[in-house]
């Protein structure tokens, strides 16, 4: 692909997006009483427009119904509420509709899934992880293996890049699961790296994972609704995301779980039960003893949060109507341009570079650019320009343009502000 670095180029790619259109189905954020060229989808997605409306539904039934919009006589009973995203969550994730429920937080999820899934023992306690996870996962590491009575130090293993060098690779991976061999409990990395942008090979992961006896599973945070997924057919174990940044779900909005479906009717899995994951039929009966239903839906613990899950509901509606491979397809598009154009305008500079993957198969959609000068100062006075991004410490721009609402235009102001700038 050649791209131009120009404006009307940019405009000219804008007019022959099929997607285009999706820009007006979302509230996009205003600065200096202009748009913003947002770039922190990856954090919190905008507003789709369809989500008040969605919230403002259940505010009427719980208005007017009270306890009764649990059954039937609501337009989604809350009752089946977690039922309705089901579908729509399959197919983003590559899954069985039983494979999915949407839950929790990312967070606590990715604790019960632990207590299913590491399953420590004398010589087999060894967890393999990425160097510089995400805090939450940092510390939900670090909790869990003390849970176990492990020293952490000793029983986690942490992913680093080689010396010089930016992102983890492949062969890596591979070779130090192997090298963990029978010592080898779980790997649980992030599909997506959330600092550098790295996309990983997730079946090449949980096959070597499995191949030397551990469990496999993802944190998909960065991955869902970024890149298309195949958890099924990866015969990944077991996987967690959250809805808010991709998906667009709105702030601290619901998280989902996939666990694969050979332990649907697994009962030896450990795990902690609340009543929302017992079997549906006798779950009012109030009797001792659960009975998990099958599926993920075994592993849900409370009743669904109906107020802001109808926000999430919207999103994956409008997600759904796309589909992850167009959306795909733009990204690759678009963050290709954006490469491009910070390579233009940066060349020989020294001032910054990517450090996410230049190979497309290897990232989603967001470009992490390192500063080695200047960079907080550019920040801000992108910032004052109109440009919402990522700062992460210590001289991490993270750019994400999103297929659903950001256009060409947006990332050539980006670089056409960040050479203003320089
Ligand atoms: C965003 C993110 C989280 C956030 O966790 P919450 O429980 O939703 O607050 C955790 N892990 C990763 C990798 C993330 O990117």
């Amino acid at each position: 692909m050649t791209y131009e670095n120009t404006l009307a180029y940019a405009q000219y790619l804008d007019k022959n997006d099929s997607l285009r259109d999706y820009r007006n189905r979302f509230h996009i954020p205003k600065v200096n009483g202009k748009d913003s060229y947002y770039f922190t989808g990856n954090s919190l997605g905008l507003q789709p427009k369809t989500a008040r409306t969605y919230i403002e539904e259940e505010m009427k039934g719980w208005e007017t119904l009270g306890v009764e919009g649990h059954f039937a006589s609501s337009k989604r009973p809350w009752m089946e509420y977690h039922k309705f995203s089901k579908d729509a969550l399959a197919r983003i994730v590559g899954a069985k509709p039983i494979e999915v429920v949407s839950m929790n937080n990312l967070s606590v999820n990715l604790h019960l899934l632990m207590v299913s899934f590491f399953k420590p023992t004398k010589t087999r306690y060894k967890i393999i992880c990425e160097a510089g996870a995400f805090p939450s996962d940092q510390y939900m590491f670090e909790t869990q293996l003390k849970f176990h009575g492990l020293n952490p130090d000793e029983a986690l293993i942490e992913l680093k890049p080689r010396t010089g060098e930016n992102t983890l690779r492949g062969e890596d991976i591979l070779s130090k699961i192997a090298e963990v061999g029978d010592e080898l409990a779980l790997v649980l990395i992030g599909g997506v790296q959330y600092y550098t942008g790295q996309l990983f090979d997730m079946k090449a992961i949980t096959e070597a994972g499995q191949k030397v006896g551990a469990k496999v599973g993802f944190d998909l945070a960065h991955a869902f609704g970024n890149v298309p997924l195949q958890l099924h057919d990866w015969n990944v174990d077991f996987a967690t995301w959250c809805s808010y940044k991709y998906l667009n779900s709105g702030p601290g909005n619901v998280s989902g779980i996939f666990v694969h479906e050979r332990y649907a009717n697994d009962s030896s899995l450990d795990r902690f039960a609340g009543w929302w994951g017992h079997d549906e039929k006798e779950r009012f009966k109030m009797k001792k003893g659960f009975q998990p239903m099958p599926g993920a839906d075994g592993w849900q613990l409370s009743n669904v949060n109906v107020i802001s899950t109808a926000s999430h509901l919207a999103a994956l509606e409008l997600f759904d109507e796309v589909g992850i491979e167009k959306l795909r397809k733009k990204s690759l598009k678009l963050t290709g341009y954006l490469e491009f154009l910070i390579k233009d305008i940066g060349g020989d500079s020294g001032i910054f570079e990517i450090i996410t993957p230049s190979d497309p198969e290897q990232r989603g959609c967001q470009l992490s650019i390192f500063f080695h000068k200047d960079g907080r100062r550019l920040f801000d006075a992108l910032a004052a320009a109109g440009v919402i991004a990522d700062w992460r410490e210590p001289n991490v721009i993270r750019i994400a343009p999103v297929p659903l609402y950001n256009r060409f235009e947006d990332v050539y102001q980006f670089a056409h502000l960040l050479k203003k700038n320089l």
